[in-house]
């Protein structure tokens, strides 16, 4: 049984929703198959997946759908 590397939490395979931020730029990949822990959270990705993840982010491929991500300043609020 695998087991986390920061909790020591059970950890399970599941797909879930990548998110790559830099700078001004902002995607999300649906659907990428991970280890995630089911005590904190951590997601651990495979070699091979961490390297196709990567090509998403350079914007080699067309996105499926696009959507609106509203962003708030916390320091500009009533
Ligand atoms: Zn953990």
């Amino acid at each position: 049984m695998k087991k986390c590397v920061f909790c020591g939490g059970h950890v399970e395979k599941k797909m879930v929703t990548f998110t790559y931020e830099d700078e001004d730029k902002y995607l999300l990949v649906e659907h990428v198959p991970a280890e995630v822990c089911t005590r904190c959270g951590e997601k651990i990705y495979s070699p091979k997946v961490t390297d196709d993840l990567l090509e998403f982010a350079k914007d080699k491929f067309k996105p499926v759908k696009t959507i609106k991500v509203p962003v708030f300043d916390f320091a500009i609020h009533p």
